[in-house]
């Protein structure tokens, strides 16, 4: 039942456990963690302690400087191995880690196994790697200028079809340099540091590195790349936000 997400310049792999250290407050069963490197994909997931899950990430070659991680809390499907997140796409390219629930996953799931799309998985949250990787292919289709983003197009195109209360974060192997999140009814908050960038369920995962934060808003996304955030609304609407200075004393 936590998120959290990194893009900078630092490896990611300690910044992800530690920041799901510090949120594991908020109960879990399993947890997992997807990172970018050298245009590839690798993700672990582990039943259990995060104990588990960083002795498999020790035997991991990877430095990469962008990832995301979940603690997960099943609602759907029982707590093993092949139901942690991250979950992805067929090809392995679109990784998602997801709080909450989508309510109408069972629609989705029929119309994407009626495209030919396969499922390895029992949870709710398997249909939003799927539809991401479907719009995305469809975006680099028919390729129109002016979109500062596929891979933001095709999250954004997913998320519309999404019902339920939900935060996601999401990477794809094709495009390394960013992090897209989004918010409906769950909390998700950014962290802004000096060229590095973060997101999170809670701020605990995020104050022992910035103390300038911002919480999404129900319906929006934000794409993080390893110079700016970026916030947008669900019709595809850039928006204008800054972050405020957290008052912690620890
Ligand atoms: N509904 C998702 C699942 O069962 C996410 C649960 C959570 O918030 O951890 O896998």
């Amino acid at each position: 039942c936590g998120i959290v997400g990194y893009i900078g310049t630092r490896p990611a792999t300690e910044i992800l456990l530690s920041g799901l250290e510090s949120l594991e407050y908020r109960g879990y069963d399993s947890a997992g963690v997807a990172l970018v490197e050298s245009g590839k994909l690798h993700y672990v997931r582990a039943k259990g302690k995060l104990h588990n899950l960083r002795t498999k990430l020790e035997m991991l070659p990877v430095t990469a400087q962008i990832g995301i991680g979940h603690t997960r809390w099943a609602t759907h499907g029982k707590p093993e191995e092949h139901n942690a997140h991250p979950h992805v796409d067929m090809a392995g390219r679109v990784a998602v880690v997801q709080n909450g629930i989508i309510e109408n996953y069972r629609e989705l799931r029929a119309e994407l196994k009626a495209r030919g799309h396969e499922f390895s998985s029992d949870t709710d949250t398997e249909v939003i790697p799927h539809l991401i990787a479907s719009y995305l292919a469809n975006a680099e289709e028919n390729a129109t200028s002016g979109s500062p983003s596929f891979f933001l197009d095709a999250v954004r195109k997913a998320v519309q079809r999404l019902e339920g209360a939900f935060a996601i974060a999401v990477l794809c192997a094709d495009y390394p340099d960013e992090l897209i999140v989004a918010r409906e009814q769950a909390p998700l908050v950014l962290g802004f540091g000096p060229g590095e960038f973060f997101c999170a369920s809670d701020t605990p995962a995020i104050v022992p590195h910035t103390r300038a934060v911002l919480t999404l808003a129900n319906g929006e996304l934000a794409r993080l790349t390893p110079l700016s955030v970026e916030v947008y609304n669900l019709a595809g609407d850039r928006l204008k936000k800054a972050p405020r200075t957290l008052d912690w004393n620890p």
